[in-house]
């Protein structure tokens, strides 16, 4: 298999990999960074980002990671195609095969392959994408003032999602398919308490409509009971929120990870457990999961990237 050695690896290409790209690239590392299955990360399947710094009348998602990609690009990162599909972090230079045939060997490696927000896998998810369907309240929330959305899920992660948009919608229609919540007390308490949040337990979203983009939910209400009903539900909005699955895989076994796969790192670092080897952005991040978060975090793993190399004399 070819082998080719490089100073810095960056595997990812969301916020967290371009921006580590930047500075790693006016920091001279001459970073490659490969773009992954979907280049540009989760924000290419939004429509406008909103909440990003520096633009104040909103940006693209697909825009805003063409232009991160481009400055990367500017500073000497070398971008490329491909898919991280195995790694060596026994010892250094780490090893990542990338699309089963070739090795890139690294002295430092900056992980930034993001999470994948999970779907139910329904035809009608991927027909009203962007138009209606969701898989972020924050991203998306703003485009429903004064509607009507639901949110699909029991945890603490849709019990959030709801009350952030009950703070914008007229309606919020929580869908959980169990008859009770799996989120902390706390929030289920808030979700209850709730004036604009209806739950309807014990009900599984089966399909969407609409012209042009989502008017409706059809739900079935205790799905495979002798009782099942089955009917329509006027929504604006459908937001998934039924957890995350973190790209970790093909690293798992040499960094720790907690139960979800989420690697852990070093206090308020990207320091993973194996020197020289950084976790950037939602990867690493179960919790903020925003465009700017993943960017702040991949701006300090190539800081200490730099650091580590300058440290063992690589530069
Ligand atoms: P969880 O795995 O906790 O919950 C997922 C929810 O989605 C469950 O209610 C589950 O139902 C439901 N679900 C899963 N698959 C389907 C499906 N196919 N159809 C319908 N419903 C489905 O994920 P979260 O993202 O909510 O949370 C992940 C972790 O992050 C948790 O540990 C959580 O506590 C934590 N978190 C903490 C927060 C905080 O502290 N502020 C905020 C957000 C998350 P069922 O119960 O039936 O399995």
């Amino acid at each position: 298999m070819e082998i080719e050695k490089v100073k810095c690896l960056i595997i990812g290409s969301g916020p967290a990999g371009y921006t580590a790209a930047i500075y790693a690239g006016r920091a001279n590392l001459n970073p490659v960074l490969y773009e992954g299955l979907q280049p540009g990360g989760q924000l290419t399947t939004t429509t406008d980002v909103e909440n990003f710094p520096g633009y104040p009348e909103g940006i693209s998602g697909p825009q805003l990671m063409e232009d991160l990609r481009s400055q990367a690009v500017r500073f000497g990162a070398d971008v490329r195609f491909g898919v991280a599909t195995a790694s060596d972090l026994s010892k250094a230079p780490y090893k990542v095969t990338i699309d089963e045939e070739k090795v890139i060997e690294t002295d430092t490696l900056i992980i930034s392959t993001g999470a994948t927000a999970k779907y139910l896998g329904l035809d009608d998810e991927k027909k009203y994408a962007g138009m209606g369907v969701s898989a972020c309240a924050t991203c998306d929330g703003f485009f429903y003032r004064k509607k009507v959305v639901a949110v699909v899920g029991g945890g603490d992660t849709a019990c959030e999602e709801a009350i952030y948009l009950a703070g914008l919608a007229s309606k919020v229609y929580l869908i959980v398919r169990k008859p009770y919540l799996r989120a902390s007390k706390i929030m289920q308490e808030r979700v209850m308490a709730h004036e604009k949040i209806e739950i309807l337990f014990e009900h599984n979203a089966v399909g969407l409509f609409g012209d042009g983009g989502v008017e409706g939910v059809k739900l079935v209400k205790r799905l495979g009971e002798s009782d099942e009903e089955r009917y329509e539900l006027p929504i604006d909005g459908f937001f998934l929120a039924i957890g995350h699955k973190p790209n970790s895989d093909i690293f798992k076994q040499y960094l720790d990870t907690d139960e979800v796969g989420y690697i852990l790192t070093e206090g308020n670092t990207p320091r993973t457990k194996v020197p020289g080897v950084f976790a950037a952005g939602d990867v690493a991040d179960s919790h903020y999961r925003q465009a700017i978060t993943a960017a702040g975090s991949g701006c300090k793993a190539a800081i200490e990237a730099e650091r580590y190399l300058s440290e063992k004399g690589l530069l």
